[in-house]
């Protein structure tokens, strides 16, 4: 795996304090190599190992687990971020019903499948009522096929009439979902099963008379490079505003997603994860970049390593205020924290029990914007006033507010949360410091 190869580049670095170019470049090289391995296309890779060095270099290293690891955390989290992020899309739909999906892809990609897996899930997780229409003119098959799948999950299709062409099963479609108070339309399309001028046209002219609300593509992720010119082919001519991936259960690299979403900047909604119709994941991009670097569990491990040095931290900070101390220098202390570890939020999530303090800063409006000025303002004080904030007298203030380039008022607010905060910990320390010492879990 990635871990093992990129265990032999980082071998050397121990000791160092951040991660250096040259190692970051070395490891990277094992990236692209696993990433390549994973079927990813090449610009896509070229791209993504650019912007993983620019994250990476410079990153402080993490005593407390290999650099390694924390490569492949860099790297995970980059994936997880181009793969469209932590979000899932989901499935959009119109204020005002029906809301249209057209379903587009080569044959044989699973449109078909896929619009009974989503008329399944409207059906029992959205109770929606749900009309699915075959547009397959080509293949009688098709449309007995889509029929068969509506009677298996219980969900309607529309009458087949033969002799009508694509478009005009379109047209009936739209005015049965309007006239019998339908909340969602699947049309189903027919594919070739290569690119055609024939095949473009007609879907751009469906997607043109029934102005969906999706248009996702449907392709199989075996396919790889190939999926991923199918989808720049379609894009070009139909306005799409998804991508689902069938074959999902018998691809074990994840490759092919990375490129469709590199490429089209269209998110991934679902991934077909087998035959049944059952089998249909809302994508997950966690999952698939752990599938592409094939190590779940490395990525938890340094997730583990990083909140337990955040976890250090806050409990150095506790160890003061058990004592009872809490001078200005320790609050631009835990701003500066705040600040590196994502806010408040971040920070106050990792003093357990700490509930009380937590209401008191959220009620004295200390927030994350105002942060920076809140460290500026105790950065234009002398240590002397940090330590012993009631020598702010007013021609102080006035020094310290010019020197912060803020308001007085600005200054009081400040000295004002610093108290309410000083109050909260005395409150906390009443019955000796051992108690707080346990809430923070020593
Ligand atoms: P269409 O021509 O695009 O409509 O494709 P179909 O929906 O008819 O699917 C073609 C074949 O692929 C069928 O045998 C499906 O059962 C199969 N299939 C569709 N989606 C998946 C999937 O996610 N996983 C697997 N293993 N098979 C699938
Ligand atoms: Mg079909």
């Amino acid at each position: 795996g990635l871990t093992e190869r990129l265990s032999g580049v980082f071998d050397r670095l121990s000791g160092r304090g951040v991660l250096g170019e040259k190692d970051i470049d070395e490891a990277l090289r094992e990236v692209r190599v696993a990433l390549l391995e994973a079927d990813v296309a090449l610009p896509v890779v070229k791209d993504f190992i650019a912007k993983a060095k620019e994250s990476a270099t410079g990153e402080a290293v993490i005593r407390s687990i290999r650099p390694a690891d924390q490569v492949v955390k860099i790297v995970y989290d980059g994936l997880v971020e181009m793969l469209g992020g932590e979000e899932a899309e989901g499935l959009k739909l119109a204020l005002n019903p029906p809301s249209i999906i057209l379903m587009a892809g080569l044959q044989g990609s699973g449109k078909t499948t896929t619009a009974a897996k989503l008329a399944l899930r409207l059906t029992r997780t959205d109770r929606k009522k749900v009309l699915m229409a075959s547009l397959d003119t080509r293949r009688p098959a098709a449309m007995e096929q889509l029929a068969t799948l509506g009677k298996q999950i219980e969900v309607d299709t529309l009458p087949i009439v033969a002799g009508q062409s694509a478009v005009d099963i379109a047209r009936r479609a739209l005015q049965a979902a309007k006239l019998s108070g339908y909340d969602v339309l699947i049309l189903d399309t027919a594919g070739r099963t290569t690119l055609d001028e024939q095949m473009m046209a007609e879907a751009a002219q469906i997607a043109q008379i029934a102005v969906p609300t999706e248009t996702l593509l449907v392709a199989d992720s075996l396919t790889g490079q190939d999926a991923v010119r199918t989808a720049k082919a379609f894009h070009e001519r139909l306005p799409l505003t998804g991508l689902v991936l069938t074959r999902a259960d018998g691809d074990g690299r994840g490759g092919a997603a990375l490129s469709m979403r590199a490429v089209t900047g269209l998110p991934i909604k679902f991934l077909g994860a087998g035959e049944k119709v059952e089998a249909l994941d809302v994508f997950d991009a966690r999952r698939v970049a752990g599938r592409i670097l094939g190590q779940g569990d490395v990525v938890a491990l340094v997730e583990k390593a990083a909140a337990d040095l955040d976890q250090a931290k806050a409990e150095a900070m506790a160890k003061k205020l058990a004592k009872g101390q809490f001078d200005l220098e320790m609050m631009a202390d835990q701003l500066a924290q705040m600040e590196r570890m994502g806010g408040m939020e971040g920070l106050m999530g990792m003093l357990p029990g700490v509930q009380k303090m937590k209401k008191q800063i959220a009620e004295s409006g200390l927030n994350d914007k105002s942060i920076g000025r809140q460290r500026a303002i105790i950065g234009s004080m002398t240590k002397a006033e940090r330590r012993k904030p009631d020598l702010l007298q007013a021609s102080r203030k006035r020094r310290i507010a010019a020197g912060a380039g803020v308001d007085v008022a600005e200054v009081n607010r400040l000295l004002k949360q610093h108290r309410q905060m000083a109050d909260a910990m005395k409150m906390m320390t009443r019955n000796g410091g051992a108690g707080l010492a346990k809430m923070a879990g020593m």
